[in-house]
């Protein structure tokens, strides 16, 4: 866990995983085919911590055949969504709630 500065201030050249990291909204065609719907607006909280956030300000990386989303405050992951020929697998484990607005 990374305690030692706000997200916001972080310098993302100095982010380890910053290869693999996307933005989020790279995500967002992945997120649709599962939804069917735009959940980058969409506000989820954070299971381990509780921060709450739009999808869109989840951290993604690309990992093997999927998409990982972690919480920008405490780097758990949220959401893991795996598209194989066959099917998608969504792990949502990581997230308290997801909330899919209606209309
Ligand atoms: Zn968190």
């Amino acid at each position: 866990m990374r305690e030692d500065k706000a997200v916001d201030e972080m310098d993302p050249n100095g982010w380890p995983g910053q290869a693999l990291m996307l933005d989020a909204n790279a995500a967002a065609g992945i997120l649709y085919d599962v939804f069917s719907a735009e959940m980058t607006a969409s506000p989820t909280e954070c299971a381990h911590c509780g921060r709450e956030g739009e999808v869109g300000t989840l951290l993604a990386f690309m990992q093997g055949p999927g998409i990982i989303l972690r919480c920008p405050a405490c780097e758990n992951v949220v959401l893991r969504v795996v598209r194989t020929p066959g099917a998608i697998f969504l792990d949502a484990r990581g997230a308290a709630y997801l909330c899919l607005r209606r209309g």
